[in-house]
């Protein structure tokens, strides 16, 4: 990457892209869906492949030229299927929202029935929430978590499936920090006669490594994100078995896409290629490791965290039981301010509003990326938690940004 190009012909850009390498050089990243991709997957990224167009797929173009993008796209696709052990992957998607969409475009009509978790238990928006165009194409019903548990409710799931009769039945979560049962949801398709579209987006990584059980072969669609607990870069997924393959290929391109972004799918192969070697899997359980030991002393703490803890990158602490006039939009505000980036979040049963909600959501992902451990995770725990206790407090926003400051010294990110 010649970020000194940018600096002579942009200065401005220039200024906002150091900033920006700064800032996350000098914070902590809990956002449960971010990490840090390496050099490797930037540059591949920031390549000459963004200058071409290849609409179609390895060896069936149409446009001439690409020789390259042949092998790139060739590439991604095989690790990806080496990854996750899927028959057939498609790795055009510019996004998970865009793999979604392909899946639903694949094997939906308009006015089709989609059943799928309320997004203020942890679903996400392109499962069919009524902003988003899966709400305005299709008939959406939602499931939801036990209300005294926070684990999923997977009878409430086969009742209103049941009753509903959905023609897909969409699984995978934003923030759901429980282990998912696929085949209870499988059942449940099977016997409402639905597709069943698992939406791993923010585990891909975690599965890949074994460290979460696979969808791949027991759900019909699996989607996934590139950029959240797999570090490949920005872009999406669509892993099925081959009776689906031409489905979803002409679904993705014609369907909804116009040329593939090769830069990304070169960022992808290489990601991807990362995670094929074995300390991704000592990556992954490092995550999963971190997040337990951040859930175990949060609770020491005595916040509440929905379903009582983790299995997997992420926690969710409901403020409401420990913190109830605190609202999850200034933790996040004084947490920003003390150097911890993380996002306020709805709770199963929320009370406030989704721009204001009662929880805070945190990841381990990208602390992992930069080296640390379960003993720093806890560090950071105690760090959240003097915030939670006292988000309008300078004094101590200031004392904990000298500790986050220490902390993003001893285990720095990228080298300059
Ligand atoms: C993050 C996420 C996606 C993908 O989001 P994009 O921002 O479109 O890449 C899809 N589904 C779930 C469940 C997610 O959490």
């Amino acid at each position: 990457m010649d970020e000194d190009s940018v600096r002579q012909t942009d200065p401005a850009v220039a200024d906002a892209l150091d900033g920006e390498r700064n800032r996350q050089e000098d914070t902590l990243a809990m956002i449960a869906s971010e990490n840090h991709v390496s050099e490797a997957v930037l540059e591949a990224q920031g390549s000459t492949l963004t200058n071409i167009y290849a609409e179609g797929y390895p060896g069936k173009r149409y446009y001439a030229g690409c020789e390259y993008a042949d092998d790139v796209e060739q590439l991604a696709i095989d690790r990806a299927k080496e990854l996750w052990g899927a028959d057939h992957v498609n790795v055009q998607p510019h996004s998970g929202s865009q793999a979604n969409m392909g899946v639903y475009l694949a094997v939906l009509e308009p006015g089709d029935k989609i059943l799928s978790l309320d997004l203020t238990h942890g679903g996400h928006l392109s499962h069919g929430h009524p902003a988003n165009f899966a709400g305005q194409i299709y008939e959406v019903e939602q499931y939801e978590v036990d209300a005294e548990t926070g684990y999923l409710d997977y009878e409430g799931l086969a009742e209103t499936a049941a009753e509903f009769e959905p023609d897909m039945i969409v699984s995978g979560y934003s923030a759901y920090p429980r282990e998912v049962e696929w085949e209870r949801i499988q059942d449940v398709a099977d016997g409402a006669d639905a597709y069943h579209l698992a939406d791993i987006a923010h585990i891909t990584g975690l599965v890949a490594a074994g460290v979460h059980s696979s969808p791949v072969g027991v759900a019909d669609f699996v989607t996934g994100s590139t950029h959240k607990t797999i570090r490949a870069g920005r872009g999406g997924v669509i892993m099925c078995d081959d009776e689906y393959a031409d489905d979803i290929d002409s679904a993705v391109f014609p369907g909804m896409q116009g040329g593939p972004l090769m830069h990304n799918i070169a960022g992808k192969a290489v990601g991807f290629g990362e995670a094929l070697d074995a300390d991704f899997e000592e990556y992954a359980q490092q995550t999963v490791d971190n997040a337990a030991a951040l859930a175990d002393r949060l609770q020491e703490h005595g916040l509440e965290l929905v379903s009582g803890g983790t299995d997997n990158h992420l926690v969710l602490i409901d403020l409401r039981p420990s913190h109830p006039d605190t609202p999850g939009k200034d933790v996040e505000e004084a947490l920003e301010d003390a150097g911890i980036v993380l996002n306020a979040n709805t709770v199963p049963g929320e009370t406030r509003s989704a721009f204001n909600p009662s929880g805070i959501r945190a990841g381990t992902p990208g602390l992992t990326t930069r080296g640390f451990d379960e003993d720093a995770c806890r560090e950071v725990a105690d760090l959240i938690y003097e915030v939670v206790d006292a988000p309008d407090d300078e004094g101590v926003i200031a004392e904990v940004s000298e500790r986050v400051d220490e902390l993003t010294d001893e285990y720095p990110l990228y080298d300059d």
